[in-house]
């Protein structure tokens, strides 16, 4: 009965010891998912998405968002018109017989999402860049047009006070016409006058201003106030081959920090931030984390040394499609986020100038998106690889070989254990079996 007691605790501590080497080894597999939940939660309380947000406002195909100097929201999309595989033929071109789009394009929003001004039906056929400069004017690029349109903050505030009839008239009639036009209607090209397929534009303090140009082309113009083209730079980047600094490929939206003279490129397919010095169009730094964000970087915005952008989906690489913020001066990733879940087809970012609110606009999903962020967060550089960014409680390599000796030696131990009670049992039971034999046979 002794016997059977004792064998029972040897067997209950054996199976102690082991369910706790078991719990300790689940712990450190798991440790991943359970710093991945903690890492998302950190990035939404730096970031954190607002879902209430204009969401009640329809739109087509979302090209383009910015913000005005008073902090409302311009927001450009393609009505009823989509991009598709037919919309250019091979030569770039697109059939102007299709005519411009029917609705307005253009949507002004407070930082409530309550809709100030809607206008530009009529005007555009295939929307995609807009940049409100600041002093209030709009910078719209049309890739089907192949150009760029400027249109006074003054028009614009004119039609802010008028009834909607007379917006209408306004908007559709003569009065409303763009003040600067570059580029020729309809006809790409790869000169002085002509952009193919244009992306955006990024207006400087004195009215100077650059263009990404663009889908076919592959180059970044600088003009003045005027339109007199002051610079040129840039050519395609060939495919398969680490992209050199002046070349590009799908120069696709553009930021500037004009404090610190720098112009920044979305080099979308080469998924990279290029940064120039705005005077002269002079390299002078390229942004890329392959791990993290992936080969496509579809916009940038900047505000206070910090870069924000979007990347696209892709399938060779298993990353968030979300935004990123960036440190201008080192590179390192400061914050990530997202509505709650990946975006589908993010296509343009604006940031307020102090950091505070951030916009983004999806493509194909006609969706709008408002997060606030906490201004002025300190806060160290995220980890930069993909893997780290789901453990951010960092444990090291040497505490994992620590940990898994640990592991490793409670078995070992819990093995020897059980070992010694099984031969302690065999050697007593011998013992026992030569005393009775020695009894029985005396
Ligand atoms: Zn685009």
């Amino acid at each position: 009965m002794v016997h059977l007691q004792y064998n029972i605790a040897c067997c209950i501590l054996v199976l102690f010891i082991l369910s706790l080497a078991k719990a300790n080894f689940q712990y450190y597999m798991n440790f991943k998912h359970t710093a991945k939940y903690f890492s998302e939660n950190k990035f939404r309380l730096d970031i954190e998405w607002d879902s209430q947000w204009a969401k009640d406002i329809k739109f087509g195909q979302v090209s383009a968002v910015s913000i005005d100097p008073c902090g409302n929201i311009g927001i450009f999309h393609r009505g009823s018109r989509v991009w598709g595989s037919t919309t250019f033929n091979i030569e770039n071109k697109f059939d102007e017989r299709k005519g411009p789009i029917h609705e307005d394009t253009i949507i002004l929003l407070d930082k409530s999402g309550k809709k100030l001004l809607e206008w530009g039906a009529h005007k555009f056929y295939l929307p995609h860049g807009l940049t409100i400069d600041m002093h209030g004017n709009y910078w719209i690029t049309d890739v089907a047009l192949h150009q760029v349109h400027k249109y006074d903050a003054e028009d614009i505030e004119i039609m802010k006070g008028l009834s909607d009839l007379r917006k209408k008239q306004y908007n559709q009639g003569k009065s409303l016409k763009p003040s600067l036009i570059l580029g020729e209607a309809f006809k790409p090209g790869n000169d002085d006058k002509r952009f193919c397929k244009p992306t955006a534009v990024a207006v400087e303090n004195n009215g100077d201003f650059f263009v990404s140009d663009g889908y076919c082309n592959a180059r970044i113009l600088k003009f003045n106030a005027k339109g007199e083209k002051l610079l040129e730079w840039g050519r395609r980047s060939i495919y398969g081959q680490i992209p050199l600094q002046n070349t590009f490929n799908v120069p696709h939206a553009l930021a500037l920090a004009s404090e610190l003279n720098l112009l920044f490129v979305a080099d979308r397919e080469n998924g990279r931030i290029t940064s120039f010095y705005a005077t002269n169009g002079t390299f002078h730094k390229e942004y890329k984390n392959l791990s993290t964000i992936g080969p496509l970087v579809y916009s940038v915005a900047y505000a206070k040394e910090r870069l924000y952008l979007i990347n696209g989906p892709n399938s060779h690489y298993n990353v968030h499609v979300r935004g990123f913020v960036l440190d201008v001066n080192s590179g390192d990733i400061l914050s990530q986020f997202d509505p709650g879940q990946d975006m589908d087809s993010p296509h343009d970012i604006a940031v307020s100038q102090n950091g505070s609110e951030i916009y983004v606009v999806e493509l194909n999903k006609n969706i709008t998106y408002k997060f606030s962020q906490k201004t002025n967060p300190h806060r160290g550089p995220a980890p930069l690889t993909d893997a780290d960014v789901n453990n951010p409680l960092a444990i090291s390599t040497t505490e994992k070989i620590i940990l898994t000796l640990f592991v490793v030696t409670v078995i070992f131990i819990g093995l020897c254990a059980s070992l010694a009670a099984v031969l302690t049992r065999s050697q007593e039971r011998d013992c026992v079996s030569i005393e009775r034999y020695i009894v029985h046979d005396a």
